[in-house]
């Protein structure tokens, strides 16, 4: 396996350095030192990659569906016994919180375990009448590209459904969090996945997905990301018309309306939105609250948001970490003194912290003009707009006021109320009087300029598979 602080490639089953790849730095965010290396895949590591992956898929995807699901269960259970060493490693590479880190680790172990335990199910013919049915088959060599700020939920909930569905992946994972794709990969390999079946590779993303898009061979491109980017991929794999997911930004509204219950409102909001210091897509970025309780909302909201405790993190004391690069602390200031020189107001936080990491702390801006850029642009940091609204069409209009759709919250008891704002919000998820995530049991994707295509549940599978009809069974008896 690849040394804790040089982290290697997967190809072919073996984990791959040196020669003459070049290294990227991996750069711990609380501190800005330097403290691992990531090694860079060549041009023939990426032809290697994709020639085993090819080589792998007829086995694999007409292995029973069963067997492939039980690797992924076993994947599951050895990931889970290095659940604390990881999580640590994850923390200095991306600046969670050591809780944080766990509970994610947590999850990416749930994703691997769900799909492997439903790999059977979902690639069985599915009949459709006494003489039609559904057969499910593999789509081909998936590419797939993670980001850091989920790492290994993100990189599970890729690779676990495509692995059950039956098709070999070229994994790029995060050079910022190279860890993770290691730990999760090294799991697959401990658990037996036959050679070639999983790849991982590094090194400077425009260069590795061009090259991997342009290869026939490859039938499947999943990406979670920026929108500008998924575009680009999507405009690369159109050549080959490879079947492309696309999990990209978000600027997720939170509707508290008049009943609300405000003490379970702002718990949850202030929980859900500091987590991985806001750099999250569905992560709430935009409150519109009933005129009549917009005044106790913000001085409790704000009061909420001031008790976070900022530090290193994997001090048990702290509640949020650092940014985990230095382009989303530019792009806080960016945001923030757009915000101010078209009129907003600063209610905590806006200014980044005066000590070594990349700080940011939580902030919450008001009186924010409708042009504002941070109304618009996916802020992916701890900053929050907070804005009265006077009734429910005018909260829905707002809500559904930038080019995104991934998540909307919203709070209150009214059921009538509740259906209208399901029916009206542009989101591929609502949650009602609470916030969630993401889950391994349930589809999840976006409408609008947040991506198509679904992760999760039942629906992830489907993902990575054709559903060949066949018509006419038993008709030639
Ligand atoms: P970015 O868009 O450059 O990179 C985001 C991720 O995409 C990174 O992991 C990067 O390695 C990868 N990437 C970038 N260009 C790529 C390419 N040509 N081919 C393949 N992968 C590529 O931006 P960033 O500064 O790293 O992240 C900030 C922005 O990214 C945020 O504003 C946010 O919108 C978005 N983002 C979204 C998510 C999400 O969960 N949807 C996750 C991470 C980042």
């Amino acid at each position: 396996m690849s040394n804790a602080r040089s982290h290697e490639l997967f190809i072919n089953g073996k984990w791959r350095a040196g020669g003459s790849r070049p290294t990227l730095p991996v750069i711990n965010p609380a501190t800005e030192k330097v403290f691992a290396s990531v090694t860079s895949a060549t041009v023939s590591d990426l032809d290697e990659a994709l020639a085993s992956a090819e080589r792998a898929r007829k086995a694999w995807s007409s292995r029973p569906a069963k067997e492939r699901g039980e690797i992924l269960v076993a994947a599951a259970r050895i990931l889970a016994t290095k659940i604390e060493s990881a999580a640590r490693d994850l923390t200095a590479e991306q600046g969670k919180t050591i809780p944080e880190a766990t509970g994610e680790y947590t999850r990416a172990v749930e994703t691997l375990e769900w799909n492997g335990r439903h790999a059977e199910e979902l690639s069985a013919p599915i009949p459709m009448g006494p003489n039609r049915m559904i057969v499910p088959e593999p789509l081909g060599v998936v590419a797939a590209f993670t980001p850091w700020n989920y790492p290994a939920v993100l990189i599970a909930r890729k690779l676990a459904p495509a692995l059950a569905a039956g098709c070999p992946v070229i994994l790029k994972g995060a050079e910022e969090t190279p860890s993770v794709a290691v730990h999760i990969v090294e799991s697959l390999r401990q658990a037996g996945i036959p050679d070639g079946v999983v790849n991982l590779v590094f090194g400077v993303p425009v260069h590795i997905s061009r090259y991997l898009l342009s290869s026939p061979i490859v039938k499947v491109l999943t990406f979670t990301g920026s929108t500008a980017v998924g575009k680009q991929l999507a405009a690369l794999a159109a050549n080959n018309l490879q079947r492309c997911i696309l999990e990209l930004g978000g600027h997720s509204p939170v509707i508290v309306c008049e009943d609300a219950d405000l003490p379970k409102a702002i718990q949850a909001i202030s929980e859900y939105k500091f987590e991985c210091a806001g750099q999250s897509c569905n992560a709430p970025s935009r409150i519109l609250v009933a005129r009549p309780l917009y005044d106790e909302f913000l001085s409790r909201m704000t009061e909420a948001v001031r008790k976070i405790r900022i530090g290193l993190p994997d001090d048990a004391a702290t509640d949020m970490g650092p940014m985990a690069n230095a382009r989303r602390i530019e792009a806080m200031q960016r945001l923030t003194k757009d915000a101010v020189e078209r009129g907003a107001r600063i209610e905590t936080g806006g200014a980044c912290l005066d000590r070594p990491g990349f700080y940011w702390p939580p902030t919450i801006l008001t009186a924010v003009p409708k042009d504002a850029r941070v109304l618009h642009e996916e802020p992916f940091g701890p900053i929050l707009t907070v804005a009265p609204f006077e009734g429910i069409e005018e909260a829905i209009e707002e809500a559904n006021a930038t080019d995104y759709g991934l998540a909307a919250y919203l709070f209150t008891g009214a059921a009538d109320a509740q259906q209208m704002m399901i029916n009206g919000l542009s989101a591929g998820a609502v949650s009602v009087n609470y916030l969630k995530g993401v889950s391994a049991d349930a589809p999840y994707g976006g409408v609008k300029q947040s991506g198509y295509g679904y992760e999760g549940g039942e629906q992830g599978v489907r993902s990575f598979q054709i559903l060949k009809m066949v018509n006419g069974l038993g008709s030639f008896g």
